[in-house]
């Protein structure tokens, strides 16, 4: 964790015209939650759409902040030379931030006992001897009814109520205060190889999920040509698990139009454990797919399309039926990612 926030001090010192930098929040150990804000003057002065990417929201994901980190380095080597890329950045301002999860990061690294810790690590409630709350399933959205444990030991344990944990009340205060002007919600994860979409809670869809669908598709084709990895696309019911509490359902039900979680890879062989030689490859493909969404909503909000404001429509219970019958058969036999 030093050096990331080394490394982010160093990309900002070094790229003042593009790279600036902000303290968001703080975790319950009292670390510093940072971004670095990607982007350029707008020359004709009008007002930018805003981009949000968040890695190491699951502490033990490690390829996620590394590719947040990959993200930044591509970026900033080669917006000069990419003129599409430079026209992007004077139109979008992308906030990313390395490692929301510091605190639980930063336990993954002590010793081989803790390297798999998933939550953050907010003291155990009274009662209880376990610490930490799954993160993402503390969001403001249907939090605690699916895909959820009040377990302050399990691994999806949600909080005591949305948004009590500080590590996700900063991401909904920080995002809540530019709802209007967000146009891409893209939150890091892995394992598994998935585009996720709106919702984890199999009752809603997004009024948008057709388009969801096709933008996660072509992001996949793109991810593709790079190493020849398969991404599937779908909602989390549809493809993993259903869940609720989620960052990326938070993001569309406030009416971000895009939201989308990535899991990287694998498929299951190593896991969260990739591979060092993985790492690379694994943010090259991403990369690719990040570009490929973030330009066809550069394009549609700056051709004046309209976006989608509606954030739920609601299915028969029918659906949600069947959609917890496969949830229970998941968790009988899953890896949570
Ligand atoms: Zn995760």
């Amino acid at each position: 964790m030093d050096e990331i926030y080394s490394w982010m001090d160093d990309v900002k010192q070094g790229n003042p015209e593009l790279v600036s930098s902000a303290v968001y929040g703080h975790t319950v150990e009292a670390r510093n939650i940072t971004l670095l804000k990607l982007g350029l003057k707008n020359p004709e002065g009008r007002e930018k759409k805003v981009i949000w990417m968040d890695c190491g929201i699951h502490a033990r994901e490690w390829i996620s902040p590394a590719f947040c980190q990959w993200f930044v380095k591509e970026i900033v080597q080669s917006y000069k030379t990419n003129e599409k890329l430079k026209q992007m950045l004077q139109n979008l301002d992308i906030y990313v931030t390395p490692v929301i999860n510091v605190d639980g990061y930063i336990f993954t690294w002590a010793n081989d006992s803790t390297r798999l810790w998933r939550k953050s690590r907010c003291l155990p409630p009274e009662g209880s001897s376990c610490y930490g709350v799954d993160l993402n399933r503390n969001f403001n959205a249907n939090w605690g009814t699916v895909g959820v444990s009040f377990d302050s030991c399990a691994l999806t344990y949600c909080g005591k109520s949305a948004g009590s944990e500080p590590e996700a009340e900063a991401v909904m205060d920080f995002v809540g205060k530019m709802i209007d002007q967000t146009v891409l919600f893209l939150t890091i994860h892995s394992a598994g190889q998935l585009i996720l979409l709106p919702y984890g809670h199999p009752e809603i869809y997004a009024p948008n999920y057709n388009e969801l669908v096709s933008v996660g598709k072509k992001a996949a084709e793109e991810m593709k040509k790079v190493h020849g990895m398969n991404y599937t696309v779908g909602t989390s019911p549809q493809i993993l698990y259903a869940n609720s509490g989620s960052s990326r359902d938070w993001a569309r039900l406030s009416g971000i139009p895009f939201s989308y979680t990535f899991e990287l890879r694998d498929k299951g062989e190593f896991s969260h454990l990739l591979p060092e030689e993985q790492i690379q490859p694994a943010c090259e493909e991403a990369y690719a797919g990040a570009l490929s969404i973030i330009t066809y909503v550069h394009n549609k909000a700056f051709n004046n399309s309209t976006l989608p404001n509606a954030a739920v429509i609601t299915v028969s219970g029918v659906a949600l039926k069947i959609w917890s019958t496969m949830m229970v058969l998941f968790l009988t036999t899953g890896v949570l990612v």
